[in-house]
């Protein structure tokens, strides 16, 4: 049995940010955000509610227009008007509680590999798993337990040690296991959702429910496990000796890397496959390879990365996102769909 309580999460833009960091953008007026209303403003005329009333007991957890660069691997985009990071599931569910009885739009981030925030900022709360409650790893027999927070790469590294056969499949995906299941992220004809035996879930009321295996649908990049929050997920795994799927995962690593955007490189991973195609193939023969609109480009070496460069915005994002996509309809006949989640 293996119990590993790591503080997971970390994002590239953490280890310069100080313990209390509050944000400049705190003081910028809500009328520089458009349509973004103060957030007293919002609970006074839609809930006779203030904000601080909202959040009373809680500030410890909560702080106001966070910018949420940071904690993305793009790291562009604005403001959360509310951003929480809870160190219980208790907490968590309080916040939900109240943010969902206030009708506010709330929002479960996880490694931010996945998410493009719009330059406007995001309504509503962001709630952030980092805290180590919600990053717990323990393999028990056969099965792996591990927090919605936890990171895939932790994920993975603690299967091989402990023999068990799949993740290493995986490995140099960015993000955490609540991202990972939400998405059903996978590589090579392997997705996370095919290990599933259980998940723990927390819904917008605040409710929390068990979603067995039977009663969940995986397919392509997508899934039915859509409540607000997954907490914990159980995974279940055939048996393999660890210095084979050590080598195995080792391997993996070096042809991930090859047609990956460097380490730290601000970047996403923009569409899904189509027809059996890779997005970056298909991108790649509409001949939009290196396409640049602003300071975001179609990466080289595969073409359905776009990395933001200095100075990018989430605006200059999403127009090279319309661009490539009209491209490909008018070159190639084929829509693509968006992997990433657009907030
Ligand atoms: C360099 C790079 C390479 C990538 N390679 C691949 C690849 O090979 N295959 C692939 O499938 N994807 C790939 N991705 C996409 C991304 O890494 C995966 O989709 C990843 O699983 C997202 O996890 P995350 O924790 O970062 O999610 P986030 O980006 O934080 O969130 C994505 C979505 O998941 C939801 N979510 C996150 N955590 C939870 C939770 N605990 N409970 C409920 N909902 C939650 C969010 O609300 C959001 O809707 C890549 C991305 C990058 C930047």
């Amino acid at each position: 049995m293996l119990l590993q309580a790591v503080t997971c999460n970390r994002h590239r833009g953490d280890l310069a940010r100080p313990l209390q960091f509050r944000s400049k953008a705190a003081n910028i007026p809500g009328h520089l955000f458009p349509g973004f209303k103060t957030p007293d403003s919002v609970w006074k005329n839609d809930n006779s509610m203030s904000a601080a009333s909202l959040i009373a007991g809680l500030e410890h957890i909560v702080r106001e227009n966070e910018p949420l660069a940071p904690y993305t691997s793009l790291g562009i985009g604005g403001v959360a008007e509310f951003f929480a990071e809870p160190t219980t599931v208790e907490e968590l569910t309080e916040l939900v509680r109240r943010f969902g009885a206030a009708n506010q739009p709330m929002r479960l981030l996880g490694g931010g590999s996945n998410v493009l925030v719009r330059d406007e900022g995001v309504p509503g709360l962001v709630v952030h798993l980092g805290a180590p409650e919600f990053c717990q790893l323990e393999a028990v027999g056969n099965q792996l337990h591990a927090g919605g927070g936890a990171r895939l790469s932790h994920f993975i590294s603690t299967a091989v040690r402990e023999g068990m056969a799949g993740p290493e499949q995986l490995v140099g995906i960015p993000g955490t296991i609540g991202g990972a299941l939400h998405a059903n992220t996978g590589a090579g004809g392997f997705d996370i959702g095919s290990w599933l035996v259980r998940a723990e879930v927390l819904t917008r009321t605040g409710e929390r429910l068990i979603r067995e295996r039977n009663e969940l649908v995986f397919s392509y990049r997508a899934s039915s496990l859509n409540e607000l929050v997954i907490l914990r997920a159980t995974f279940g795994f055939e048996r393999e000796s660890p210095s084979e799927l050590t080598r195995r995962m080792q391997k993996n690593w070096i042809v991930r890397r090859a047609s990956q955007p460097s380490l730290g490189e601000p970047a996403a991973y923009v569409f899904k496959d189509h027809g059996g195609e890779s997005a970056a193939s298909l991108i790649e023969r509409a001949g939009l390879k290196g396409t640049q609109v602003g300071e975001v480009e179609v990466l080289d070496r595969n073409c359905n990365y776009f990395v933001a460069k200095a100075g990018a915005s989430s605006a200059d994002f999403l127009r090279l996102v319309d661009l490539v996509r009209r491209q490909v309809e008018d070159r190639l006949d084929i829509k693509l769909a968006l992997a990433l989640q657009v907030w």
